[in-house]
């Protein structure tokens, strides 16, 4: 199974993906995660994506691009779930022609649907383990108490004026790949309000009439 999740920031896409790792074996690969561990670990590649994504902005195409592709092709091909990646219509290109290349097409893109009212309130109620990079919500996903507070952080992105960008610049670069995905027949929109699990049940039932499509012989 290869999936992409997609919607705009703070729709639950790391929140579900990790639900799919747990239960379906699948393997997160999140550009987002990969970056802010480059910068953790203080890389030539986490360097130059910082002021970036401090900034709320899209990292350039061909680092991210080349992370997304080294990181697909280290599980096989096969398996995996993207979050955060592609982000621009180019990207879905390169993604597509990608995959084509390997015979492993995507089984389904699922687009968390959630209105922009909730979008601003998730992404400022958002911390993140600094260590795992595991993400809660104060109020719906609250970090369990055996994990040690001091690892508790608000990602430097998730302050106001970095949220406002990034939906804008959601608006303008990636809602168009929602398109380019329609187009091609591999969208399936998905309801993301709601409680956690309702959502991960609504996401299963897609998964499922996706793979139900393509085995149909047409
Ligand atoms: P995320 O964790 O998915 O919200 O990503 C955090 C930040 O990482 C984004 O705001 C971008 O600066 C950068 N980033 C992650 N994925 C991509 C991508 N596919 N293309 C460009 N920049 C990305």
């Amino acid at each position: 199974m290869r999936l992409v999740l997609f919607g705009p920031p703070g729709a639950g896409k790391g929140t579900q993906a990790s639900l799919l790792v747990k239960r379906e074996g699948l393997t997160q690969i999140s550009t987002g995660e990969i970056l802010r561990r480059a910068i953790r670990e203080g890389t030539e590649v986490g360097c130059e994506a910082r002021q970036y994504m401090d900034a709320g902005k899209l990292v350039p195409g061909k680092i991210v691009r080349s992370l997304a592709e080294n990181a697909i092709a280290a599980v096989g091909y096969d398996q995996f779930i993207l979050d955060g990646y592609p982000r621009t219509i180019e990207q879905a290109e390169w993604l597509t022609e990608f995959l084509e290349r390997h015979d492993a097409p995507l089984t389904a893109v699922i687009s968390l649907e959630v209105p922009d009212e909730h979008i601003v309130d998730r992404l400022s109620r958002r911390r993140v383990n600094g260590e795992t990079g595991q993400t809660y919500h104060l109020d719906f996903n609250p970090p369990p108490d055996n994990v040690d507070p001091s690892h508790i952080v608000q990602r430097s992105d998730d302050q106001p004026d970095a949220i406002r960008k990034r939906l804008s610049v959601y608006r303008a670069e990636t809602m168009p790949v929602r398109q380019y995905f329609e187009v091609h027949g591999e969208l399936c929109k998905v309801d993301g309000t709601g409680e956690l699990e309702e959502v991960y049940q609504r996401i299963r039932r897609s998964i499922s009439r996706a793979k139900a499509a393509t085995d149909t012989p047409t």
